[in-house]
């Protein structure tokens, strides 16, 4: 899943990793786990990965491509592979590519989430997660039943440090120069598939597997069966 911070990538992955059975690798999850390894018992790569983080910078390309190939597991899942916030260079799409040849797969499609960028300000600034069940919710939009309260596990809600206004400007930045340049490599490919994605987050589900679903009537249709076998 591709897009800019805020855009909905994880939301929508919870949705349609179940719908299309496959496994779910987030990125920025697994950095997020890190955070609770205590000081002192941190690699230095992941020291260096929470701290880039923190700053809404996006952590160096080897640590990446290093922690997903820790996990390429994944990538062999039977029912195929969702990946969230990741590749988010050309260099970690290339890699990802190589990998991909490796484990003797590939990647079918690349979906492409847009909306306003005002939309995403707001998105960002107004977001509130749970640090224990993961779950999301919104000030606005999705507001928790009791205030600062996550309602499937009464956790306390927090804003992740790097929903902060500094970070959000960093992110965005960091997104228009590293991760703009992915939408070519990947229409280039023909794997693009562009979604609207401002709305209803069940909508957008269903748009995208609609979309998913048009995409292998496509493939079929053009019997190109040896070079893209359909997985969805
Ligand atoms: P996310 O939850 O996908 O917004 O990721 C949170 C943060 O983790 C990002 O702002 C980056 O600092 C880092 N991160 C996650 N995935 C990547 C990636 N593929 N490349 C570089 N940094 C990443």
């Amino acid at each position: 899943l591709l897009g800019p911070p805020g855009v909905g990538k994880g939301t929508q992955a919870e949705k349609l990793a179940p719908e299309l059975g496959t496994c779910h690798l987030s990125t920025g999850d697994v950095f997020r786990q890190g955070q609770i390894v205590p000081d002192g018992q941190r690699s230095p790569a992941l020291d260096t990965a929470l701290g880039a983080m923190r700053r809404g910078e996006l952590v160096s390309d080897d640590i990446v491509i290093d922690m997903v190939r820790e996990r390429a597991g994944c990538l062999r899942c039977r029912g195929g592979f969702l990946l969230d916030g990741f590749p988010r260079t050309v260099a970690q799409a290339e890699a990802l590519d190589s990998l991909l040849e490796e484990q003797g797969t590939h990647l079918d499609a690349a979906v492409y989430y847009t909306v306003p960028r005002q939309t995403l300000i707001e998105r960002l600034s107004g977001r509130r997660t749970c640090p224990s069940c993961n779950a999301v919710f919104h000030i606005a939009s999705r507001p928790p039943r009791l205030p600062g309260i996550c309602d499937d596990c009464s956790g306390r809600l927090v804003q992740r440090a790097d929903d902060c206004p500094e970070s959000i400007s960093v992110r965005l930045a960091a997104y228009d120069q590293n991760t703009t340049p992915l939408i070519d490599y990947y229409r280039k490919t023909n794997r693009l598939l562009v979604v609207e994605a401002d709305g209803p987050t069940d909508t957008i589900c269903m748009r995208t597997l609609a979309l998913l679903a048009e995409y292998k009537v496509d493939y079929h249709d053009n019997g190109d069966r040896n070079a893209r076998p359909a997985t969805f």
